[in-house]
Formats: structure tokens, C-alpha cells, sequence
């Protein structure tokens, strides 16, 4: 039996509202993630039948304290306010056996006292949606929040239409948000922020409990955790969609799944979130936004810190963005130095992709498999503009002979950057009308897929190919 603790219950009294899950009609366990059941040392038993009642939060497992947690945020540039938990209930801290603290947090669990004119509930759509996206960052090697289990109900649930109800169980170091440090310092209660601000420290930074230093270094490490989280969205062509400051994780971790999408098409103008007229959350103004909520959190934390501090804070951040991406992007086209041309034979490849709408995964896939010595490739079919594409490709050919590795050893390294299966839209969208048939094998099938993505997979290829002309129009409701 998993064990629990319940430390956000004990130490931060008045930073949550107590209490229980409402349960759905009938719920059933959909689905669950064996992998992470095993990383968690959870029996197969506590899936089974007898024990359904877990997965929504009718039996609370010893240990477990449920609260909903209170913050606030800016959504869209504009303060909003208080904001949540308007329907995720945390129900407990696992101590795993390698001794993580893991909270096990229920999405869709039921009205609180901050769900505003929300219902409380989550539709199986964006609770399929969730799961797959979590679990495909994970294993493209992003930081996030884990996806345990899907229950689903009959209850109906409305948004636009109505759709089956259903609750995930989300599993993350820790649900503290930029909002919560916001939420108290709106308030004007810097006591709380302190409060708040020593409780993250101790439980996820103890290294630094005792430092002079500790709540700059802190925020530095925000900074750069979240430089590294953005670089890799960047570079697996990750939109998030919205990243208000009640979505920003803590920890750096990519959290709050709505209308996301991965990049089909390179396009760094995409807006994956149909309600975001302006395009704030465009993809290639990800690295921006990340650094005007690293601001807001500032401005939240500057009781606790010099001006100065803050600013240094601030300052590591576009360094710590800079080094991941560009680390990131080199291993994606071969280069194991650095070279002053590199940035400019990136540019000019995204340029090409973008003019010519290519796909972003296939693409770079493509060129991982290329054999070095040869002066035609598949790939180079796939552009109109061939004189344009040699050009680049002999200045890449040439670039690459500074390298001291053999073509073999480049392939696998590019490989390993450059996923052949990402999430497609489409494809969540394939697990959800079978799953609300009751059927998990497409969602099944898509998950194990992308459990190992960098692998080419010949099980796996229909996960590969490009997205079907209906695929890639598909227009992602915000409802959720
Ligand atoms: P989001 O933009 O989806 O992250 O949601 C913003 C806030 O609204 C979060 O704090 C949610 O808890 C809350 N919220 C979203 N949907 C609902 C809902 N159906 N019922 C209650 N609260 C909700
Ligand atoms: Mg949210």
C-alpha cells in the first residue's frame, strides 16, 4: 500500500479549503499507466476492480488529507485574480520508496470554494488530452506533470454539447504555481508569501535552507529551470497554449494541459488556443511570455529579495534559454561543436520549412538518417525551392566535416534529438472518439508509441506518418 503524507495539510494552514472529492455517477477506471504505476511501486491490485473507487476519490487512502489548494494569477497579460483550485483536489503526498514526495492530485474531482461559475468537473475530451500529452513530454525527456489514471461517467458534463465527465489522477512533485506566491502578495499578506516561499525551499530545495542567499538563489534556479523547460518545448515544437501565471509551475515543470498542440507544420506564428485572438501564446512567443511571468513572480517575491536580486534572478534567464536551446537544437542537426555559422544554418533551414510549410518532425527525422557521403537525398525531394535546399545542404555537409564522429555516431546522436512520433492533434483526437465509445485500445496504442519516441518503432509507424489533411484543421476547443 502506497504511503501518505500530507505536509501542504499540516504546515500551510490557510493556503487551502479541506475537503472531499464528489464522486460521479458510476465512474469507472478507463484506463491507467502501468509504467508509472510501477515507477510509483503501486500493486497491480489497487487497479483491480475491488479498488475502482480510489481512481475517483470515493475511498481515500491511508494517509490522505484532500484540500484544495487557493491562487490566483494573470491570464493574458491582465490580473484575474483568485483563480483556484476550481476543480483539482490534492489528496495526498506518496513517499515513494527512492524517497519522492509525489502529490497524487484529482482533476474533475468536484466544485470548491474557488470555482467561480465553473462546475467543479473535467470532460473525458481534455482528460484523454491531458494523459497523453503529460506522458509524451515525459518521455521525450520535458519536465511535467505524470498522468496516472482516467476515471470516465456516464454523468454528463456540459460545455459547448454535453460529454461523459471524467477525473484524472495527476501525479507531480508539487501543484505550487507562479499564482500561489501571487495570490498572497495581492493580498498584501507577505507573511504568507514568506510562509510559502520557506515551504517550497524546504521541501524542494533543502539544499539551500540554511544559505544567507536562499530566496535569491531560489528564484535564479526558477528562472533557469524555466529557460530549460521552454527550450525543450521549442525544440520538439511544443505550443502549451496557455500560459497564464496560475499555469506556470514552481518547479519548471510543464503543467495544465488545454488546447496544446505540437507543431505540424513548422510554423513559428501557430496558435494552437482558438481563444487566444491576439496570439500571445503563439508558439515562437513561448521564450517571451515565459520571461514576462518570470516578472509577475518577481514582482510577488521582491519582499523577499533586493531589487537587485531580483534582477540578477531575471537576468539568468535568457543565458540559461539561449545554452539549452542552443544545445538542444545542435544535437538536432548533427553538431557536437559549437560554431559561430551554426546559428545562421538553423535559421536558414527554418526559414525553408516555414516558406514551404514542412513538417517540423519529419523533417529534421529526415535529416538524422541522411549517410553524409551521399549528394542526393529523399529529403531534398520534399522541397520546391531545390536550389534554395542544396545550398543549404552542402553548407550543412560542409559544417559537418569539422566534426570528428563518424556518420554512424552522428545519426544516432541526431536521432536521440530528433523524435520520428510526437502527439499529433490528430492523434489525441482518434484516442478520444474511441475512448468515449469505451474503447482504450487507440489510446493505448498512442501511448505506448510515444513511450519511446526517439526509437524508430515499425509497430509504431503509423504514429510516424504525416497528419491527414482533416488532422491538421482540427480546431481545439478551450473548453475543458
Ligand atoms: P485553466 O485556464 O484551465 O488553467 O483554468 C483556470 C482556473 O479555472 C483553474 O484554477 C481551474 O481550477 C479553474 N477551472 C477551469 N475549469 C473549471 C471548471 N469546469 N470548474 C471549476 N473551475 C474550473
Ligand atoms: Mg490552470
Amino acid at each position: 500500500m502506497p504511503k501518505f503524507i500530507h505536509s501542504y495539510y499540516d504546515e500551510l494552514p490557510g493556503f487551502y479549503t479541506e475537503l472531499e472529492p464528489t464522486p460521479l455517477n458510476q465512474a469507472q477506471l478507463l484506463y491507467h499507466s502501468k509504467p508509472l504505476a510501477k515507477e510509483l511501486g503501486l500493486e497491480d491490485s489497487l487497479f483491480s476492480a475491488d479498488n475502482q473507487k480510489i481512481w475517483s476519490g470515493e475511498t481515500l487512502l491511508p494517509g490522505m488529507k484532500p484540500l484544495a489548494q487557493v491562487y490566483s494569477g494573470h491570464q493574458f497579460g491582465v490580473w484575474a485574480g483568485q483563480l483556484g483550485d476550481g476543480r483539482g483536489i490534492l489528496l495526498g503526498e506518496q513517499l515513494t520508496a527512492s524517497g519522492k514526495r509525489m502529490d497524487w492530485h484529482l482533476k474533475g474531482a468536484g466544485l470548491t470554494p474557488y470555482s467561480r461559475m465553473g462546475d467543479g468537473r473535467a470532460v473525458l475530451r481534455s482528460v484523454v488530452r491531458e494523459f497523453l500529452a503529460s506522458e509524451a513530454l515525459h518521455h521525450l525527456g520535458i519536465p511535467t506533470t505524470r498522468a496516472l489514471s482516467i476515471v470516465t461517467s456516464q454523468q454528463p458534463v456540459f460545455r459547448e454539447q454535453p460529454e461523459p465527465g471524467a477525473m484524472l489522477m495527476r501525479i507531480a512533485e508539487s501543484h505550487i504555481r507562479f499564482g500561489h506566491f501571487e495570490h498572497f502578495y495581492h493580498r498584501h499578506q507577505q507573511e504568507q508569501v514568506q510562509q510559502l516561499a520557506d515551504y517550497t525551499i524546504r521541501h524542494h530545495w533543502p539544499q539551500w535552507q540554511e544559505q544567507p542567499e536562499r530566496y535569491f538563489l531560489w528564484f535564479k534556479d526558477i528562472a533557469e529551470r524555466t529557460a530549460e523547460m521552454i527550450a525543450l518545448w521549442q525544440s520538439v515544437g511544443f505550443a502549451h497554449g496557455v500560459m497564464n501565471t496560475d499555469n506556470m509551475s514552481i518547479l519548471g515543470i510543464t503543467m495544465d494541459f488545454g488546447p496544446y498542440g505540437f507543431l505540424d507544420d513548422y510554423a513559428p506564428e501557430y496558435i494552437c488556443n482558438h481563444s487566444d485572438y491576439q496570439g500571445r501564446y503563439a508558439f515562437s512567443n513561448q521564450p517571451a511570455v515565459a520571461y514576462w511571468n518570470l516578472h509577475r513572480l518577481a514582482n510577488a517575491l521582491s519582499g523577499l529579495m533586493t531589487t537587485e536580486q531580483l534582477q540578477a534572478g531575471l537576468a539568468s534567464y535568457e543565458p540559461a534559454l539561449m545554452a539549452a536551446y542552443g544545445r538542444q537544437m545542435r544535437a538536432k542537426l548533427g553538431f557536437f561543436t559549437q560554431d559561430p555559422q551554426d546559428n545562421d544554418l538553423l535559421n536558414q533551414l527554418l526559414d525553408m520549412m516555414a516558406k514551404e510549410k514542412r513538417d517540423y518532425t519529419q523533417t529534421f527525422r529526415s535529416l538524422s538518417e541522411v549517410e553524409q557521403t551521399s549528394s542526393s537525398i529523399a529529403l531534398r525531394d520534399e522541397f520546391i525551392d531545390r536550389q534554395r535546399f542544396d545550398g543549404w545542404y552542402q553548407a550543412w555537409r560542409k559544417r559537418l566535416q569539422q566534426e570528428s564522429v563518424d556518420d554512424a555516431q552522428r545519426q544516432r546522436v541526431m536521432k536521440a534529438a530528433n523524435p520520428q512520433r510526437i502527439l499529433r492533434n490528430y492523434l489525441a483526437q482518434q484516442a478520444i472518439e474511441a475512448a468515449e465509445k469505451g474503447d482504450v485500445s487507440v489510446l493505448a496504442h498512442i501511448h505506448q508509441g510515444l513511450m519511446n519516441p526517439y526509437i524508430d518503432s515499425p509497430e509504431f509507424s503509423d504514429l510516424a506518418r504525416l497528419p491527414p489533411d482533416w488532422g491538421k484543421r482540427l480546431e481545439i476547443s478551450c473548453s475543458s
